[in-house]
């Protein structure tokens, strides 16, 4: 198969995403007060709804519509106040009513879009034969201008609305905005969210790899049934494996911050489906699409649709043809296999739900709504860089998180406040590099899917590691070292770093006897950086530090070398 970059040389991918997320933060199912847990005894946690036992009627969860309205304006959406619930129906024993309540073609949000800013080498993955003419530029900055939050807070309802219609040419996509730096911004519309319930998780026993073909027994625990479970549903805007990550990954960061969901793709409360097509360049019909399941991780996403992409080419290149069917994503094996046909929407036999009654939201509720909804990761992400002078890049790691950036706030403001001669940018940035890699990397090291929450360290101790850091008390792997020892025993750093004789020594003349000594003892070394070879200062560097006994400034030490042999 060929290359994925040359494949979009020739081909334009169109891609479209349904992103499932089940609002695990609720207390209850979508349509019973049955408990939401996933982690109770098979069965615990069931009634005669979730079970669709006769007579049995269901109730909608009120927090539940409160969570998918609150999605819908946080990606733009239009909230729909009239709206309803339909049964689609399939018989399969994970819905023991034989229809899963979902919703018809309004779905309480319509018409959204949410701007995504590609950047470094994923940026390459788009073409530059694919970045449209002036015309569809201009409009699409347009668009991206009319989308913060600003906008959107203040606005009314019918307003967000307008404000994403319009702007896109479907033949050609979204006109996507190429900056200076090579990175661009493309809008991506949203075509939904609906709700819906989940399924019973079933297992298949005595078979090969858990699969339902060969098992001897299946097992069905209805305690997932009925979870409460939104859908969002792109148009197909997409054009780059790259351009799909990026979207689930900024979705994910806005649900988060939402705290609709704890949106785990590890475990399954956010999953994705990819549906994907390919046309020439330059011509405009839709191609036959197929659709990619298993994608549940960033990579499997990206990957899945990379390799589908140059499969489709392929196809097409040695004149066969694509049929629309569902396929399995193997990344073990780097392959996408055929499922199963896919069924229409016929089969399904969809139609109103008479036990449930229309919606029709009030104002009031959208409103209290929107004024739950609290700054969301681009704002934040703006608000770091401007206020902490942090880079784009890390602001946007740190504000993705809403119990990260908690933690980053509150320590870089402690390490702003504190009495210290170092810099004051120079401290913050110094926060945002320990959350980054060395919280971050502690977290993930204790396994489980450990959070921040479960180092025990304190926004605190933190900030006086950062300033320590700062002042050049500590060296970085010092940093690293006392950071271990803190997170362990619950220590305050600079106790640490005393108790322990770490501080480091920046006085020349303390560092002075130590440079001489080692350039003495290595005239070799000495007389290769004389010839040229920079490298060498390394070695000496390291001379140093080992005759310090870890102590000296390895930065001065640097300079201290270079000022004595130059
Ligand atoms: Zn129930």
């Amino acid at each position: 198969m060929r290359k994925l970059s040359e494949v979009l040389q020739d081909w334009e991918a169109v891609i479209g995403l349904e992103i499932h997320t089940e609002l695990t933060t609720l207390d209850t199912k979508m349509f019973c007060n049955c408990k939401l847990s996933h982690d109770d005894e098979p069965n615990a946690n069931v009634c005669p709804v979730c079970l669709g036992l006769p007579g049995a009627l269901p109730v909608p969860n009120k927090r539940a519509i409160e969570s998918i309205v609150k999605a819908g304006l946080a990606t733009n959406c239009q909230i729909q106040k009239r709206s309803m619930f339909y049964r689609k129906h399939y018989f399969y024993p994970d819905m023991a009513k034989n229809f899963q309540t979902t919703q018809g073609p309004i779905a309480f949000c319509m018409h959204g879009h949410l701007n995504l800013e590609v950047a470094g080498q994923g940026a390459a993955e788009r073409p530059e034969c694919a970045f449209g003419d002036a015309e569809a530029a201009s409009l699409a900055s347009a668009s991206a201008g009319a989308t913060g939050l600003s906008t959107m807070k203040t606005a009314d309802v019918t307003r967000v609305a307008g404000s994403s219609q319009g702007t896109y040419d479907t033949a050609t996509g979204a006109g996507p905005v190429r900056h200076d730096d090579g990175s661009y911004t493309v809008p991506i519309r949203i075509l939904r969210i609906h709700m819906e319930e989940d399924a019973a998780k079933m297992v298949h026993v005595g078979g090969e790899e858990g699969r339902i073909g060969g098992a001897a027994e299946s097992l069905i625990d209805y305690n997932r049934c009925g979870t409460p479970l939104i859908e969002l549903v792109t148009e197909p805007d997409l054009r780059t494996p790259e351009e799909a990550r990026l979207f689930m990954e900024k979705l994910r960061r806005i649900f988060l911050t939402l705290g609709i969901s704890d949106c785990s793709m590890e475990k399954g409360s956010m999953r994705c489906d990819g549906n994907v097509s390919l046309r020439r360049r330059g011509t405009s019909a839709l191609g036959t699409k197929t659709e990619l399941k298993n994608l549940n991780s960033f990579k499997a996403l990206h990957d899945g649709l990379e390799y589908e992409i140059c499969r489709q080419a392929e196809v097409l290149e040695e004149g066969g043809v694509i049929y629309q069917e569902t396929r399995h994503w193997e990344p073990s094996r780097r392959r996408t296999v055929v499922m199963r046909v896919k069924e229409t929407a016929d089969d399904y036999r969809l139609f109103p739900d008479p036990d449930l009654a229309p919606f029709n939201l009030s104002d009031e509720f959208i409103e209290h709504c929107r004024a739950e909804i609290p700054e969301l990761p681009d704002e934040k992400r703006a608000r770091y860089e401007a206020d902490f002078g942090l880079r784009r890049a890390d602001a946007e790691q740190l504000a993705g998180d809403p119990a990260v950036s908690a933690f980053f706030e509150a320590a870089a403001t402690g390490a702003r406040d504190a009495a210290s001669k170092a810099p004051v940018d120079k401290r913050v940035r110094t926060v945002a590099n320990l959350v980054q890699n060395e919280l971050q990397g502690y977290a993930n090291a204790l396994g489980g899917g450990a959070t921040i929450a479960d180092t025990g360290v304190a926004p605190a101790q933190l900030a006086s590691l950062a300033v320590l850091l700062a002042e050049e008390a500590i060296s970085s792997n010092q940093a690293h070292e006392v950071f271990g020892i803190m997170a362990e025993t619950g220590d305050d750093p600079a106790k640490i770093v005393d108790e322990r004789g770490m501080r480091q020594v920046s006085d020349d003349d303390a560092l002075l006897p130590v440079v001489e000594q080692v350039i003495d003892s290595c005239p070799d070394q000495v007389q290769q950086y004389r010839d040229g070879n920079q490298k060498v200062i390394g070695y000496l560097v390291g001379q140093c530090m080992k005759a310090s006994r870890g102590k000296g400034n390895p930065k001065r030490f640097n300079e201290l070398l270079r000022e004595k042999i130059g």
